[in-house]
Order: structure tokens, then C-alpha cells, then sequence
């Protein structure tokens, strides 16, 4: 994984997406859905989305989590989409892990133009809407995902 460049780096070589990225979520949850995957959790935001739920951290573990060797990830329904997903949307979205709220402005999404646009391919909000600034497409995607 490559490390986080600093603002010296950046006067040096700006990013290709010195001019910012466009992106505004339709809300369309195809993230949300398809093939199997996985949606870390760290203890925090856990226990967030639990007290959200009215759960203890380990009932809402039983009821709604999986472990992954020593992670934590949400359980899938039977389809493949989270379990937290409704048909309204995001069940949880005030509290939705990090992994959730910083999409798309992952590392491996932003580490190139192609990249950017194989990520688009599958999110429709990707190129459109609200312009972020490059140091705040930084500051996104230096969030950890769990701890
Ligand atoms: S795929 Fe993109 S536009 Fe659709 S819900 Fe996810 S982030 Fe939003
Ligand atoms: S927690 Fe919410 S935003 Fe994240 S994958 Fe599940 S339904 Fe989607």
C-alpha cells in the first residue's frame, strides 16, 4: 500500500487530480450489493452502529457480523447485498463504517486516471455533481477502515 504523500511531495509532483473530482452519490446502492465482499468494522464503529440499533456490541455482533480471521466484517444476505441494506437505503447511514463514507475516494480508486474511471464504471455518482478539492480527496483517503 503506498504510503501518504506529504504536502512538500505534492509542491514537488501534484496529484493527477490536482484540479479536484467530481462526486455526488445517486444513492443508487449498487455498492451495497452484488457479488460477496466485505465491509470492515473496527470495536468503534461497532459499537456505534450497536447503540444506533439499541444492541449491546455483542448482540449486534451475533446478530449482524462476521469475523475474518481476526476482522470484523458486516454479514451478507442471502443475495450478496450488506445486511444493513433496506430498500430504503443504508440502514445505518448516519453511522455507516468508514470504509462506507469514504467512498470512492479509496486509494486504490485514486491512484490513477484508470483508475478513477474503472471505479466509475460502477458507481454512477463518480464525475458528477460536487467538485472535491485535492487536499480534501487527500484527507478522505487517509481515513483507516478499522483498527
Ligand atoms: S455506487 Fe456510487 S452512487 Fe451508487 S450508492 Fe454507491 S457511492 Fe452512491
Ligand atoms: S453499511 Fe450501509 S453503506 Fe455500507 S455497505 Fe452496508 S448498506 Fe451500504
Amino acid at each position: 500500500m503506498a504510503g501518504r504523500r506529504s504536502q512538500e511531495d505534492y509542491r514537488r509532483e501534484p496529484p493527477w487530480y490536482e484540479d479536484g473530482l467530481r462526486f455526488t452519490c445517486t444513492q443508487c446502492c449498487q455498492c451495497c450489493t452484488g457479488p460477496p465482499g466485505y465491509v470492515w468494522l473496527s470495536s468503534g464503529e461497532l459499537g456505534r452502529i450497536a447503540r444506533f440499533f439499541g444492541l449491546s456490541p455483542a448482540a449486534f455482533a451475533r446478530q449482524y457480523c462476521r469475523e475474518v480471521g481476526r476482522r470484523v466484517s458486516l454479514k451478507e444476505q442471502t443475495n450478496g447485498d450488506c445486511v444493513l441494506l433496506t430498500p430504503a437505503g443504508c440502514g445505518v447511514y448516519p453511522v455507516r463504517p468508514a470504509q462506507c463514507r469514504t467512498f470512492p475516494f479509496w486509494r486504490d480508486n485514486i491512484r490513477s486516471r484508470q483508475s478513477w474511471e474503472a471505479a466509475a464504471e460502477r458507481c454512477p455518482g463518480i464525475g458528477r455533481g460536487r467538485l472535491y478539492a485535492w487536499q480534501e480527496i487527500e484527507r478522505i483517503a487517509a481515513e483507516r477502515w478499522y483498527t
